[in-house]
């Protein structure tokens, strides 16, 4: 028999870890788990990912990589997201997003065992689910690094990164400003991981909602135990002029159980360009999209309109995490 040539070099260099990110291996689930050091780490490797794309469009990192993208709630920008950081890496992408069938995960075993499958093809996972903890449940279940893309109403912390990203990157500090959440921050998983995060810097609070959907409470004691100026209002028009960043999101209909109820709910905010003309003039206006009727299509042409650059900027922030987990930032 003819001695077979070896496919592989073991000592293929190509996919030596690094870690200087900290996170070669690491679950990421909640915004909690990083260091401010940490932050402003993937923050740089996440503008080297956009220097890199703007100049050559991909790389071949994480070539041999394979990402399981498992959701069980509808995703368009997130599932895209991270579909185009995985490929743009030179990885590649297990996307199953449709007619994955919800199960209680209270029970414990459809997840896990899911989550125990999709290890077996893939390198790392991202999950997005309906159940509060359930990113949690799947970390617990896997070897691989598990990514939460959203668990119910509890946290995003993806989102939240890069809308920290894209606040830094538009205004160049992330000292010193007056952030104006607006909308639905009772169910809003996005609201949830950004408060906390912004809690770590020099930033003053405004919450703009009707009655029935502040803030938590555990959210709002949280950026309170740590000195925050913090203020609730259910009128934008108290905060307009004088807010850096107005941070808008949907009334979270998939979230009521009473329909009446988010009826009567879901008009309440309107973000127009009379309201705008009276916020200041280097404000950023953001959304975590998806948008109903909260900001009116008129503003999307307004500079200070920022939310399809926080789009852009959510692959690059992918980009550097996956990177991270994976060994190779
Ligand atoms: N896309 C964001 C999320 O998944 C915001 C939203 O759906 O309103 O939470």
């Amino acid at each position: 028999m003819v001695e077979r040539k070896r496919l592989f070099d073991d000592q293929d260099t190509r996919m030596l870890p690094g870690n200087a990110s900290g996170l070669h291996g690491e679950d990421i689930i909640s915004v909690s788990q990083f260091t401010t050091e940490q932050l402003a780490y993937i923050f740089d490797v996440a503008q080297e990912m956009r220097g890199m794309v703007e100049r050559v469009g991909g790389t071949d990192l994480l070539r041999g990589r394979v990402l399981a993208c498992l959701f069980y709630e509808p995703s368009t920008r997130t599932s895209a997201s991270f579909i185009a950081a995985m490929e743009r890496l030179g990885g590649s992408v297990i996307p199953i997003t449709q007619g994955v069938q919800f199960s209680s995960v209270s029970k414990g075993e459809t997840l896990h065992d899911t989550i125990r499958t999709l290890e077996q093809y893939s390198d790392v996972i991202v999950l997005r689910h309906p159940e509060t903890g359930s990113a949690d449940i799947a970390a617990a279940a896997a070897d691989v690094p598990v990514i939460n893309a959203g668990d119910g109403a509890g946290e995003h912390p993806t989102q939240a990164l890069l809308d920290l990203f894209t606040i830094k990157e538009e205004l160049g500090t992330l000292d010193g400003l007056h952030v104006a959440m607006v909308g639905d921050l009772r169910h809003g998983r996005t609201v949830h991981s950004l408060t906390q995060l912004l809690g770590r810097y020099d930033v003053r609070f405004t919450f703009v909602s009707p009655e029935v959907l502040r803030l938590p409470l555990d959210y709002m004691n949280q950026i309170k135990d740590a000195g925050k100026d913090v203020r609730e209002t259910y009128n934008v028009a108290d905060v307009i002029g004088n807010a850096d960043v107005l941070y808008v999101t949907r009334v979270q209909k998939e979230r009521f159980s009473d329909l009446a109820q988010y009826e009567s709910l879901k008009d309440y905010y309107r973000i127009t360009p009379d309201l705008m003309a009276q916020a200041k003039e280097r404000a950023i206006i953001m959304h975590p999209l998806p948008r109903v009727n909260e900001i009116d299509v008129r503003i999307d042409t307004d500079p200070r309109a920022a939310y399809f650059r926080q789009v852009r900027n959510g692959m690059y922030i992918r980009m550097a995490l996956l990177a991270a987990v994976l060994g190779r930032a």
